[in-house]
Formats: structure tokens, sequence, C-alpha cells
């Protein structure tokens, strides 16, 4: 099933995520698949469990965007172990929609995390694959991307929010 995405605003998406502790359950199955759905639905190239309401530290990447089943990425209770270099570019998240802000971040990383059966690995992404590790990583801590930015560019964002708040263009 399709879920809506959570927007900027809601408590969810600032709190910590739980460490999911129950694997391989046809309810963690179910979950992911769901996950898989709703972000090709939004088009994005990640999601995170608490954007669709649920605190759990679970998140899907796809850079493909569907295109080869061979990048789709699950990663439970991640954590990023080593990072390397640095790159700078436009970012945006489906949380926060129309907005985008350059943010840097590191260039390649190593995240170590749990598939659905719960064995544990580690892999290094680099490029836009490593953005989006970083970015979903931060999702589960309750991080988002407008923390990287500045404090004048994140207010100027907030102010524009509250008006689209205000004006029920905000879900
Ligand atoms: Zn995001």
């Amino acid at each position: 099933m399709i879920y809506p995405i959570v927007k900027y605003g809601q408590p969810v998406l600032e709190e910590s995520a739980r460490e999911i502790t129950d694997f391989d359950t046809p309810e963690l199955r179910q979950l992911i698949e769901d996950m898989f759905e709703s972000m090709y639905a939004a088009r994005g190239v990640g999601l995170a469990a608490p954007q669709i309401g649920v605190g759990q530290k679970l998140a899907v990447i796809d850079v493909s965007t569907g295109e080869d089943p061979a990048q789709k990425i699950v990663l439970i209770n991640p954590r990023i172990v080593a990072r390397e270099g640095a790159q700078t570019g436009e970012e945006g998240c489906l949380s926060l929609p129309t907005f985008r802000e350059p943010v840097t971040r590191a260039n390649k990383v190593t995240v170590r995390a749990r598939d659905a059966r719960g064995q544990q690995f580690e892999m290094t992404g680099e490029d836009l694959l490593a953005r989006a590790l970083q970015h979903e990583t931060d999702h589960l801590n309750g991080t988002l991307y407008i923390s990287h930015i500045s404090p004048l560019k994140r207010d100027l964002i907030r102010r524009k929010i509250r008006k689209l708040q205000k004006a029920g263009e905000w879900g």
C-alpha cells in the first residue's frame, strides 16, 4: 500500500526512531514492500520510516528510481562507521516538498546495518548513494537536511512553510 508522506512539522520527523528487534516477520517484510512502493509513488530515491509516520529505524534507498532492482537497499538500525572526503550538492526531501538547498556531506561513507532477516552487513557508497545513505540515516536519528544548512536559510524555509500551513497548503 502507498502511504502518504508525513511533512515537516510533524514531531515524528524530529524524534529518534526506535531500533528494530524483531526480524524476519511478515509485518516487517510488508512494511519494507510498502515503503518501496510509497517511495516510488513519490518519486524519491530514499524514504525513512518516520516519513510514513512509523518511528522505527528502517529506511529504503534506490538511486536508480526503480530502473535497476539490484540497487534496492534496505537499511535497518543503520550507523555510519566511516566517512571520507566532501561533496556539495542540491538536496531535497519528500517531507519538505518544493524546497532544495545545497548541502555539504561526506563524499564516501560506510554504513553498518541489518537486513530484513537481521543479518548485519556493511556497505560503502559514493556520490549520490553516499548522500542518500547519510540523509536517510539522519532521518532515523530525527535529523532533517535543513539542520545542515545555514540558520538564515533554515529560518527562511520555516517561514515559508508556516505561511503554507496557514493557507492550508501544507499537509
Ligand atoms: Zn528526507
